[in-house]
């Protein structure tokens, strides 16, 4: 018997004792530090129990067991929902500080019946016989143009005509307009960003002009949760408003919104995707923003009711009491993600579209296929891409982003580290000891 090659081992931060998981045989615990100690020496204490949770194990046992979960997880990734994206217009009525789509071309306004009848053609042949439902993306797809709000309504209509639900990623401006319209749609969730609290969101995410656009979002959002419509809270995170987003938090409570089960939120990170940031130094790694939340969220517990941090599988095991199943992917690009525009092009997912050296077809004025790019996207999981193969982490990271790991290397299978250890000492830490101690 030997230690499993999938074993997550580390110690919980400001704690003395480790954790010990393995994603295969989903089977997690906290080993007190002399016991740890002895099992990194490979002197075991009750291996018996160690054999039984699969941390020490037979290699060609656990290699026949990996193959079978391989096979699972394709199996139910080929019946999971698909999220179909589809971008009216690159055009956007805010000049956001970090927004990656500022080099973006903008497109001319017009309402586009023939491209939206041949989007849901393509989708109606392609995407046969699949769950799924259509998030509407920009840009920002709800201008207060007409030619915009005729778009909208089509894109509604269609899918209301076949029974798909409908996302939509606004910036929330024009959201208190547009409720009404949505009344007869089924509508998923709408997803908001926001920034901080008015005076930081302003700064951030101000109209052409610089006008601030907090108080019109805001009413939104009340809007939208009026008409029992689920709401994303989104806020775009850096070191600039990461001390504002507790003020965020506690707003957010005080509008009654944390305790509306329409509710949720996200975290996202500013990060470098495409265009260069100007302000390089006031980004955070992925290590970084985590290690801030972690004091943050110790200081006011309270944060939590606002947003809990995924913390790689520690929220999970916190609100779940077990572990999810073992991760062989973790990017949904042409798997259960498309993305369409209405200049009639396909691509992967949100992070690629838009970008010329990304299309992987058309569906309008004819429809065509990149088959070969397509299959790339398709085969990348952890037992195509090169790296991930002999990595211990890889059933918990699920081999990152497949865009942001072609930015680096150029190369669709590569990988996209996540830094799964790091995140499990923390989130372990703060979910099963600081926040439970006395
Ligand atoms: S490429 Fe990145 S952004 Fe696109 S679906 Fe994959 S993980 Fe998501
Ligand atoms: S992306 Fe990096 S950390 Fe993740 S499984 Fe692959 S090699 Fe391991």
């Amino acid at each position: 018997m030997e230690k499993s090659k999938y074993l997550l081992f580390g110690r919980l931060k400001d704690s003395q004792e480790y954790f010990i998981i393995n994603p295969l045989t989903k089977q997690a615990d906290i080993m007190e530090a002399a016991t740890a100690e002895a099992f990194l020496k490979g002197e075991y204490e009750n291996e018996a129990d160690l054999i039984e949770k699969g941390y020490l194990v037979d290699p060609q046992e656990e290699s026949r067991a990996y193959k079978r979960a391989y096979l699972d997880f394709i199996d139910e990734r080929d019946a999971d929902e698909i999220q179909i994206f589809y971008v009216p217009t690159y055009a956007c009525n805010f000049s956001c500080s970090y927004c990656y789509q500022a080099e973006y071309t903008e497109q001319s306004l017009a309402y586009q019946p023939e491209i939206i009848d041949a989007f849901f053609s393509y989708v109606d042949r392609e995407f046969a016989g699949r769950d799924k439902y259509i998030t509407i993306f920009g840009g920002e797809p709800l201008l207060s143009n007409e030619p915009t709000k005729k778009n909208i309504a089509k894109l509604l209509e269609e899918a209301t005509k076949r029974s798909l639900g409908i996302a939509i990623v606004t910036n929330g401006y024009t959201l208190k307009d547009y409720v009404p319209l949505f009344s007869d749609a089924f509508i998923k969730e709408i997803q908001v960003t926001v920034d901080g609290p008015q005076e930081i969101h302003d700064q951030r995410r101000m109209l052409h002009g610089g006008a601030g656009t907090f108080s019109q979002i805001i009413e939104g959002i009340d809007a939208a949760l009026e008409a029992g419509i689920p709401i994303n809270l989104r806020a775009v995170v850096d070191k600039e408003n990461f001390p504002h987003l507790i003020e965020l938090a506690h707003f957010a409570t005080e509008r009654g919104w944390s305790e509306n089960p329409l509710f949720k939120t996200q975290l996202g990170r500013n990060y470098e995707l495409h265009s260069c940031q100007s302000d390089q130094s006031k980004l955070y790694d992925r290590v970084s923003l985590y290690e801030d939340l972690y004091e943050m969220i110790k200081e006011h517990p309270e944060f939590l009711t606002f947003h809990t941090p995924a913390y790689s599988l520690s929220k999970f095991l916190f609100e779940h009491g077990e572990m999810p199943d073992p991760l062989f992917d973790s990017c949904p690009a042409c798997k259960t993600e498309w993305a369409f525009d209405s200049s009639g092009r396909i691509y992967s997912c949100t992070a690629t579209v838009g970008k010329d050296d990304e299309v992987l077809g058309t569906f309008y004025p004819k429809v065509t296929r990149a088959d070969d790019i397509i299959e790339q996207w398709e085969e990348r999981d952890v037992t195509t891409i090169p790296e991930c193969k002999d990595c211990g982490l890889q059933l918990a990271c699920g081999g990152g982003c497949g865009s942001v790991a072609k930015n680096r290397t150029g190369c669709i299978q590569s990988s996209d580290c996540r830094p799964v250890d790091k995140l499990l000492g923390m989130g372990l830490s703060l979910y099963f000891q600081q926040l439970t101690q006395d």
